[in-house]
């Protein structure tokens, strides 16, 4: 599988901040180092903005609506990703900038994100940001299994699903 056609690295690591555990500069960096962002490390001023920016993107994932989904991005890029160029540097296969790299990190990886998931929603489908179906986990992903019908984040959560079901009717 290709997964630039899913975004590459804005999608992941949308998915990863979103789904990060605390919102403290020092877990958010720790996100970004390990999807090779440069220049990684977040003050908390920085780490508090790139959060507070994250939940405008959250709707994007499960979004059934595709209008409203390329409505949601389209506001996001017109304000963050501002020169797409080609990146090629520390040894990459070449790949999008979507705003000048010399800036600030937080604003940076906003730009990365919103062109990720743009690429996402023009090469795979808005589909296929998916947020997890379990009430209420809400753990977002990139579905990409070959029929793109995945619903959970994972089988803990299907398994969880499944079985309350099971139990429903059991009891009716
Ligand atoms: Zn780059
Ligand atoms: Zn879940």
């Amino acid at each position: 599988m290709h997964f630039n056609a899913y975004g590459g690295t804005g999608s992941l690591v949308a998915v990863d901040l979103l789904n990060a555990p605390d919102r403290g500069h020092a877990t958010l960096s720790r996100v970004l180092a390990a999807h090779q962002i440069s220049r990684p490390d977040l003050t908390p001023e920085q780490a508090n903005n790139l959060a507070s920016w994250l939940e405008l993107v959250r709707p994007v994932f499960g979004e059934a609506d595709t209008g409203r989904q390329v409505d949601t991005l389209n506001d996001l890029l017109r304000t963050v990703a501002t020169g797409v160029q080609i990146g090629v540097h520390d040894g990459s296969e070449p790949h999008l900038h979507y705003v000048n790299q010399a800036i600030d990190t937080a604003e940076r990886v906003k730009a990365t994100i919103a062109g990720g998931l743009a690429v996402a929603v023009c090469g795979v489908g808005g589909r296929r940001l998916g947020r997890c179906d379990r009430t209420p986990c809400a753990i977002v992903y990139i579905d990409t299994s070959r029929n793109g019908r995945r619903r959970y984040c994972s089988r803990t959560c299907a398994t969880r699903v499944n079985v309350a079901a099971h139990r429903r009717r059991a009891t009716e």
